[in-house]
């Protein structure tokens, strides 16, 4: 069943907007009246909505994960962490074009810097537009008895750009105002996709605590959950960290 979802909260802070704009400690003091004001502005034009459905995981080998009705993902890293996946819900969040309208406009009367902060407060609403959907969605899977992994995202170390695709063929985007262009860029930019992986025996978790990554030496994996903690190692009957 596909669910448009409109009652978000696509609150942001003034922290998440920096978060986006960068580190810029040097330039807290010098632009905290223009992240104040975009911070503020980005929540009046903001109009939160996001599409999501779940889909069954037939069967995943090496580079590609089939879910129901012929949905087939690609990606190295993607039969791993859907390890002990039963499905995954397909999930498009979007703040709106109404802020990148606002953008384009103070671009277009050299307002350069009010159109970056406000972009960078853009950025940081469709994140909080998909975190506040994926968490519901999240709540309900571990109400249900599910396991949960981290989210995954097209445009990722662990997934191509291309896995836009598939999303978008599972999901009526266009209800919410949300295309595909040609670049497998999203309209409106400040939207996101991704999908959330659910299992009861789901081995790659979004809790560090349950994950096996403490125990993988995988160094360069972009998905590590927790720092690597060394092998395990025997003591008296019992395995242990080393
Ligand atoms: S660190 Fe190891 S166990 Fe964790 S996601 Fe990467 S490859 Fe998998």
């Amino acid at each position: 069943m596909t669910n448009v979802h409109r009652d978000i909260a696509a609150g942001i802070t003034v922290d998440d907007v920096w978060r986006c704009l960068g580190p810029g400690e040097r330039s807290r003091a010098a632009l905290a009246r223009e992240v104040e004001t975009a911070t503020a502005e980005a929540v009046r034009l903001a109009t939160p909505a996001a599409v999501s459905t779940s889909l069954g995981l037939v069967g995943a080998r090496r580079g590609s994960a089939r879910f129901d009705n012929d949905t087939v993902l690609e990606g190295r890293m993607l039969p791993h962490l859907l390890e002990g996946a039963e499905g995954a819900v397909f999930l498009i969040a979007t703040a709106g074009q109404g802020i990148e309208a606002r953008v384009a406009e103070l671009f277009a009367a050299a307002d350069t810097l009010e159109a970056f902060v406000l972009d960078a407060a853009g950025s940081a609403t469709a994140m909080a537009v998909f975190s506040d959907v994926a968490a519901r969605i999240a709540g309900e899977l571990a109400a249900a008895g599910q396991r949960i992994g981290p989210c995954l995202k097209p445009g990722t170390d662990a997934w191509t750009i291309e896995g836009q695709r598939p999303i978008f063929g599972v999901l009526p985007a266009a209800e919410i105002g949300v295309r595909l262009l040609d670049s497998l860029l999203m309209y409106p930019q400040k939207t996101q996709s991704g999908i959330i992986p659910y299992g009861r025996d789901l081995r790659i978790v979004d809790d560090p605590d349950s994950s096996p990554c403490a125990r993988c030496s995988a160094a360069r994996c972009p998905m590590r959950r927790e720092d690597y903690a060394g092998p395990l190692v025997e003591s008296g009957s019992t395995l242990k960290r080393a």
